[in-house]
């Protein structure tokens, strides 16, 4: 392939770390903000504060959550100021208490949500092909102080969603799932947003799709819709009545509502750049020995917002690999590492070999609408060269990197 020859005559010798020019002048993020029409926020924002309508369930909040409720085919939408409130808010309607069983891969504020209020985030196992938890580690995990089941849709991959329902409700556990990463994507028979008691989304700048911060739980169920709404605003039921229930403060402002409506004019462009970003990765590295891309299942709603790969080498760890492309401005991310329950406050010793072996090898690279195709045919020559003389960078290595 034409690539790889160039790739091998241009990078020999040639890596940053070891003192070469850096690839690229400007950094290449993962999760670099993506931002619809300027224009279209600015003269909503002016209209916010033309109006006066700041925040407290305004216009624009009121759309946004109509507009996702269609999108997903969801009944309820309640849009929240973040992801991990909307997590405290749920795990606080349903009345979990005790333990709550989470994946141990995932990003801390899947625990801390709960640990927060006081629940004990019992850390369950992976399945090594989608990340997310594994129903069987699941089950193991089940004592009687359990209340409930948090799943996450790591890189927008559904959870195994009807094993886990078919669980919570053999224990009378309560299910729901934590789909920051999965906006816009798909589950085995309707789009995320619909499975267990409750999901809930982040909108934060570096998800797929955001409202500078954010978040919005969707829920099928009316009651629990209307519980969370009173929880989300100190539990105010509206209309000036006195609260009814405990709350807090997790509104959306309007501002935020307003780069949500425009940043969702956009989705459609954001989906198909990532699309195409991933499928050309996926081309680039996928005979390469040691890297195994982490796939959608095409026909499936999905917003590839995440290219992530495990990397698997003799000489060189996922570590390594990431301070090579760094030097290089190539900023790619290890997620979770280390796992959740190995950090403090939980720094437990947990006995979960998938977990462990899944933190040490993932990486994810650069991609979004910033991340163009001549960038992503540089990076995996660069990826291709390093696998391919990984013993001799390895001996070259600073080993400041260990
Ligand atoms: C980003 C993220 C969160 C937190 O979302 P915020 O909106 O920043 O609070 C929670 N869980 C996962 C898996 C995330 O990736």
């Amino acid at each position: 392939m034409k690539i790889i020859q160039r790739g091998r005559d241009m990078m020999v010798n040639t890596l940053a770390v070891l003192g070469g020019k850096p690839a690229f002048r400007q950094p290449l993020h993962v999760g670099r903000p993506n931002v619809g029409n300027q224009n279209d926020f600015v003269d909503r924002a002016r209209r916010a504060m033309d109006t006066r309508r700041l925040t407290n369930d305004g216009p624009f909040v009121k759309g946004l959550e109509a507009r996702i409720c269609k999108m997903l085919q969801a009944k309820h939408c309640i849009a929240v100021a973040n992801a991990t409130l909307g997590l405290q808010l749920v795990a606080g309607a349903l009345g979990l208490a005790g333990e709550v069983i989470v994946p141990s891969f995932s990003f801390i504020a899947t625990a801390h949500a709960l640990l927060w209020d006081g629940i004990t985030p019992v850390f369950a196992d992976i399945d090594p092909r989608t990340h997310c938890l594994d129903p069987k580690s699941v089950q193991d995990k089940i004592t009687d102080r359990t209340s409930g089941i948090c799943g996450v849709h790591v890189w927008g991959n559904p959870c195994a969603v009807e094993e886990l329902q078919i669980i919570a409700d053999a224990y009378g556990l309560k299910l729901y799932f934590d789909a920051a990463h999965a906006f816009c994507c798909a589950g085995p028979g309707k789009m995320l947003g619909n499975y267990g008691e409750a999901e809930v989304f982040s909108f934060h700048a570096t998800k797929f799709f955001n409202t500078f911060e954010g978040g919005a739980i969707t829920t099928n169920d009316d009651d629990l819709a209307q519980h969370l709404r009173m929880m989300r605003n100190f539990g105010f039921p509206g209309g000036g009545a006195p609260p009814r229930c405990l709350g807090i403060n997790a509104k959306m402002n309007e501002i935020s509502a307003a780069m949500g409506l425009t940043n969702l004019d956009f989705l459609k462009e954001f989906m198909n750049i990532n699309y195409v970003n991933h499928k050309l990765y996926c081309q680039l590295l996928e005979d390469i020995p040691g890297i195994m891309m982490i796939d959608y299942r095409e026909n499936y709603a999905h917003n590839y917002q995440y290219v992530v790969m495990e990397f698997v080498n003799e000489f060189l760890d996922a570590d390594d690999l990431q301070a090579i492309l760094q030097a290089e401005n190539i900023l790619a991310r290890r997620y979770f590492s280390p796992p959740c329950h190995e950090t403090p406050p939980y720094s437990i010793t947990y006995h979960l070999p998938i977990t462990d072996m899944v933190a040490r090898r993932t990486l994810a690279l650069p991609t979004g609408t910033a991340v163009h195709e001549d960038d992503i045919i540089k990076i995996c020559d660069i990826i291709r060269y390093v696998v391919e003389n990984a013993e001799k960078i390895d001996a070259q290595l600073p080993r400041l990197i260990d």
